[in-house]
């Protein structure tokens, strides 16, 4: 009933903004109301049009995910490698390297993303469905295609009529391509290319088309991505960029988290001095039911290391994706 339904496309739990939406009203009108106001100011702020979403602070990941160390420990960690970074490019990426090859390449335990099997958040499910048999994969498309069928029936369809017959196969096959980066992992993706290349300037690259799927509502999100970095050194193959942001955007999602996830992902293979992360999108949520907001757009961003320190580097990357034009 998306008439009554009292939480907005943008009211994620994490979110500090649509937190104080769901104190300040219980009526699902005015909350209606907040959310296009709060989504215009994102999208047409004159100042800034990047708000920085720093209030999710927890990761959408299974509980039995939870890394053993601490947030804080980790933080500091990733600080004071950048800080040594920035007094000795050299010295610190031999450091990194070694500390890396210490751990073991899948155990970086201090990561937000990557966790030690390398399929990420959330990992039961997911390693179950990239490990099962050909017969296993037959009975998940059956289950989806039976969940289908039902969905069909109460809306108050006909699933045997001859246009509906075969939906509940495509539909099933459809979900579990959207889904498909369930599957993959960073590691793999990145797969080695990685080169110690003595640069450090900025790469950016601009205009990474995302189709997502909102977990809130299971409806598409798109947009584009637009992904940089300041290097250690080394540099990552360039066209690995936008198959880490593929690989997170083909699962459930909300923007804030899909944004920090590819930041800290980069972050995490490559160790740079920086990773800068900006999305905007359309929320098929927002724009198709609820407050029916058809330009409407969200930004979201996500800045780590010499990003998030220095203005100066922020604006200049902020400058060259140009938000604004597109
Ligand atoms: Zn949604």
């Amino acid at each position: 009933m998306p008439q009554s339904d009292p939480t907005d496309a943008r009211d994620t739990p994490g979110s500090s903004v649509s937190g104080e939406k769901r104190r300040k009203s219980k009526n699902g009108e005015s909350s209606r109301k907040r959310g296009y106001n709060d989504n215009t100011r994102l999208a047409n702020g004159s100042t800034s049009h990047v708000l920085r979403r720093s209030s999710i602070s927890k990761p959408g990941r299974d509980g039995r995910d939870e890394p053993t160390i601490k947030r804080q420990k980790r933080e500091r960690r990733r600080r004071q490698t950048v800080e040594d970074g920035e007094r000795d490019a050299a010295s610190v990426n031999d450091d990194g390297n070694a500390e890396a090859g210490a751990a073991g390449a899948l155990t970086r335990l201090d990561s937000p993303v990557i966790d030690f099997d390398g399929l990420s958040r959330p990992s039961v499910g997911t390693r179950e469905r990239l490990e099962e048999s050909p017969e296993e994969a037959a009975a998940r498309l059956d289950r989806i295609k039976g969940a289908v069928r039902t969905l069909l029936e109460c809306v108050g369809e006909n699933p045997n009529r001859e246009g509906l017959l075969a939906t509940p196969e495509r539909y099933a096959k459809a979900m579990m391509f959207f889904t498909r980066g369930y599957e993959q992992n960073v590691l793999d993706i990145v797969n080695g290319a990685i080169f110690q290349e003595g640069h450090s300037e900025m790469v950016i690259v601009k205009d990474v088309d995302i189709f997502s799927v909102c977990e809130h509502h299971l409806v598409p999100f798109t947009g584009k991505m637009h992904i940089g970095y300041i290097p250690n050194n080394a540099v990552i193959g360039i066209s690995k960029l936008p198959r880490i942001a593929e690989m997170f955007a083909r699962r459930l999602q909300i923007q804030e988290r899909l944004t920090k996830e590819v930041a800290n992902a980069i972050f995490e293979v490559l160790r740079p001095q920086g990773v800068a992360v900006v999305m905007q999108s359309s929320h098929l949520c927002m724009v198709m039911r609820g407050v029916q907001k058809t330009s409407s757009t969200t930004v979201t961003s996500c800045m780590l290391g010499c990003f998030e320190r220095r203005d100066k580097t922020r604006n200049e990357f902020l400058s060259l994706i140009n938000v604004n034009s597109s």
